[in-house]
């Protein structure tokens, strides 16, 4: 019997698929919805003015979580302003980022997102 391969569960992006530099949100839909609002306080009103946050940000890793769609659509509270915006709480900032990893790594390997981003933010 043929042993089971666990990357069948998240099959790779088909090799004909046309090169985009800039992806598609792959962690959240554009739904109008604050991610955190969501995720932290079960709020899935729609809001307007949601700021576009980037998962990986600082100089380089700002345009990768571009072209990798790591990037989810905040309220100004959770973005900036918040006690617990991604900009002011540590850990609201590295619960998204391993968050963005694990999505990531659905598609590439640890080694693949330790060599672009240039560490691994799960333990
Ligand atoms: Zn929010
Ligand atoms: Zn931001």
């Amino acid at each position: 019997m043929k042993k089971k391969e666990p990357e069948l569960l998240f099959p790779k992006q088909p090799k004909h698929r046309k090169r985009m530099k800039h992806k598609k949100n792959i962690l959240q839909e554009k739904n109008g919805i604050c991610f955190l609002c969501s995720i932290l306080e079960g709020d899935t009103r729609q809001q307007y003015g949601l700021h576009k946050h980037h998962v990986f940000f600082g100089v380089a890793n700002r345009k990768l979580s571009e072209e990798d769609g790591l990037y989810v659509y905040l309220c100004v509270r959770h973005h900036e302003t918040g006690q617990d915006a991604v900009h002011v709480d540590k850990g609201t900032r590295v619960m998204l980022q391993i968050y963005a990893q694990e999505v990531y790594e659905k598609a590439h390997t640890r080694e693949e997102f330790i060599r672009r981003y240039g560490r691994s933010y799960i333990q």
